[in-house]
């Protein structure tokens, strides 16, 4: 292939202006500082991961071993039992879910589930297209499952199977759901046929390092959690990981004898890159490597925090949490630093933000402040 000029200018152009995005945004929560340039080599592979990673397929241009590897690393930090677990890479947290999902539908097809209103955006379609009833619990004010109302509202539905959706990391505030409050309601109220899916697309890379531990893994009571892989880990390309039961992905496995592999995902063809990256970012940082990451986060956090503080501005963040919440900002500021705001604002100390970012924005936010101020005094 060749590239004409006019393509030539218009992929340089688009280079900068990505370039730019990147170099300002605080907001959302993709890490930046990932170099993957080892790997180039593979974008001339038509590599795809279809089927089972778990078993051999006719389609050998794949990277499984790298996936099960992927798989068991988060697997251990989940604290799964070795000897049933089961996971794979997939496009992303929303995918992740709608695993967790669907083998809680499966398993338990006449259930009830619940989530509170602070769940991420794409849960409500995901559980759309399950077909599956639900019932939306409320928040506590720091973004956390409402306990009290989970358990009246599980009571009053005693009759039903419960999936239960908690968060481990939501979206605005970063809150943390904690599974075995949740696992110990439903043992209050004795429902057996329950099912815990924790969506921790957010924090689940770092929570096993969060000090003190909020519960969130296997051995706390979930029976499937997923996690984003190009949130705090850093990807190119959008990925995350789902980890469940080996026991409970059999129920829903069904061979496929065109790939030679049994049809345990959600989609055919799979990105047999990401889990390449993911697996190279791991080997690469390791267990410590990945909590010193996320002792640096929590530290641009607090400082993040105490900054903003000492200016004046109401900031505070949940326990162990490495995003920052402070009342709405103008839409200059909000425009300049990718800045996602709903009642409130937040900003993601994700592992390639500096204290001179923080430092930048934080001169920002004052003069801002400043200039309202004054135009406020000559309107008198
Ligand atoms: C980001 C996120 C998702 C969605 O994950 P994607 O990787 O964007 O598909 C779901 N839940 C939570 C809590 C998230 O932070």
């Amino acid at each position: 292939m060749k590239t004409s000029k006019n393509q030539e200018s218009r992929i340089e152009n688009l280079l900068e202006k990505l370039k730019e995005a990147r170099d300002l945004f605080l907001g959302y929560p993709v890490s930046k500082d990932f170099d993957y340039s080892r790997l180039y080599e593979f974008f001339k592979y038509p590599i795809n991961n279809l089927g089972d990673p778990y078993e051999p397929s006719t389609y050998r241009v794949q990277t499984h071993e790298m996936e099960r590897e992927v798989v068991d690393f988060f697997a251990e930090m989940f604290r799964a039992n070795p000897k049933d677990y089961w996971g794979y890479v997939t496009n992303g947290g929303s995918e992740s879910n709608l695993y967790g999902l669907y083998i809680a539908r499966e398993l338990f097809p006449k259930a009830m589930v619940y989530f509170s209103e602070s769940t991420h955006y794409s849960v409500k379609k995901t559980i759309h297209l399950l077909n599956i009833p639900s019932i939306v619990i409320r928040s506590q004010e720091n973004g956390e499952i409402d306990y009290a109302d989970l358990e009246n509202t599980l009571q009053f539905n005693r009759h039903k199977p419960a999936i239960i959706l908690t968060t481990f990391g939501t979206t605005m505030k970063e809150a943390k759901d904690d599974v075995s409050k949740v696992k110990s309601i439903l043992k209050k109220l004795a429902i057996q046929d329950h099912y815990i899916h924790c969506d921790a697309a957010l924090s689940g890379s770092y929570g096993a390092f969060i000090e003190p531990r909020i519960p969130f893994d296997f051995q706390d009571g979930a029976d499937s959690i997923s996690i984003s892989g190009h949130k705090f880990i850093g990807s190119p390309i959008p990925t995350g990981v789902i980890i469940t039961r080996r026991s409970s992905k059999d129920r829903i496995a069904k061979g496929i004898s065109y790939i030679g592999s049994s049809d345990t995902t959600i989609t055919g063809s799979r990105n047999g890159h990401s889990p390449l990256f993911l697996w190279y970012a791991l080997k690469n940082m390791g267990m410590e490597g990945l909590k010193k990451r996320y002792l640096k986060s929590l530290e641009i956090a607090n400082y993040c925090k105490s900054e903003l503080i000492k200016n004046g501005v109401d900031a505070w963040s949940n326990e162990g949490a490495i995003t920052v919440v402070f009342p709405k900002v103008s839409d200059k500021i909000k425009t300049k630093w990718q800045l996602a705001t709903e009642e409130v604002t937040h900003v993601i100390c994700m592992p390639n933000v500096t204290k001179d970012q923080i430092d930048e924005f934080i001169t920002d936010f004052v003069k801002e402040r400043e200039s309202v101020i004054e135009t406020e005094l000559l309107a008198i």
